[in-house]
């Protein structure tokens, strides 16, 4: 097995929003940011050259995270090349909002595959390599309503609620081997995935955001490059809230 010098940041949808953001801010000569995405092409060559104008080295795969066998090959083929995984962010999520009654059980199925068993394949596949190197972290994004719950959402909060209860759990799990298990829950951030909201639902929004406004990826990424900085190495097993007050 190969041993890089560099350290290796694995980032789930860094093709988009949020993703794009992390996988950016964490470029430097010294890492290499990997990412997957589901499938945007030309974004995902976008997050590579950011990653390479702000001085670092990114890797884009078009790899679904709800399916065993693209994750295997994607930590695969990462190990292989770098020997090691220092940071893996469960980034990637999909919504498929609506009242309960006209919830498709394809829908339901849906969010629960991307945004909990993409997040379970990834940590498992990625936690073996952490165990052996005696450390790493995970931080999840989950959001304010797998806390608060949100009428029109059930599949997706309780998917962002199971990834608190995962979190929580592999934290425990995890942390004699020096691997510390953390979520970010946001609020709301422009994105594409806010893009599609009518304004009036913006502006209910906004009403309960003490802060008075949205909130942008990078307010996301500063939470998330703390929870993977050598400052937050004895945090464990905590939900970082970063929702402009929506959640105290
Ligand atoms: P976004 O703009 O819709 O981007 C989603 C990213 O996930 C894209 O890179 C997408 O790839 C990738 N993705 C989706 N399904 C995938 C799959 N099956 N396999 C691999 N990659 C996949 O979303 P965002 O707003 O940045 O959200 C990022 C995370 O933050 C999500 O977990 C979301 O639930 C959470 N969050 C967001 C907000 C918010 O207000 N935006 C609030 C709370 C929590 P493609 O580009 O190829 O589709």
């Amino acid at each position: 097995m190969p041993t890089n010098e560099k350290r290796t940041i694995v980032v789930t949808g860094g093709s988009r929003g949020i993703g794009k953001s992390i996988c950016t801010a964490f470029a430097a000569p010294d890492t290499v940011v990997y990412f997957n995405y589901a499938s945007s092409h030309s974004a995902a060559a976008e997050t590579e050259q950011l990653v390479r104008d702000a001085g670092g080295q990114a890797v884009g795969i078009c790899a679904d995270i709800a399916s065993e066998t693209a994750v295997t090959d994607f930590f695969l083929k990462i190990v292989s090349e770098t020997g090691r995984v220092d940071v893996l962010v469960n980034n990637a999520g999909i919504t498929r909002d609506g009242l309960l009654v006209r919830t498709k059980t394809s829908d339901w199925d849906a969010v629960m595959d991307v945004n909990l068993k993409g997040m379970f394949l990834c940590t498992r596949a990625v936690s073996k390599t952490m165990i052996k190197q005696h450390s790493g972290r995970i931080i999840n994004i989950s959001s304010v309503v797998g806390v608060t719950g949100n009428a029109g959402q059930s599949s997706y909060a309780a998917s962002k609620s199971g990834m608190i209860g995962f979190t929580k759990s592999i934290a425990r799990e995890l942390a004699s081997r020096n691997i510390t298990v953390n979520a970010v829950a946001p609020g709301y951030i422009v994105t594409d995935m806010t893009e599609a909201l009518s304004e009036k639902v913006r502006e209910s929004m906004l009403q309960q955001i003490p802060l008075g406004r949205l909130g942008q990826p990078e307010d996301i990424t500063a939470a998330v490059l703390f929870l993977a900085s050598r400052q937050a190495g004895y945090i464990t097993g905590q939900v970082f809230h970063v929702s402009g007050g929506m959640y105290m």
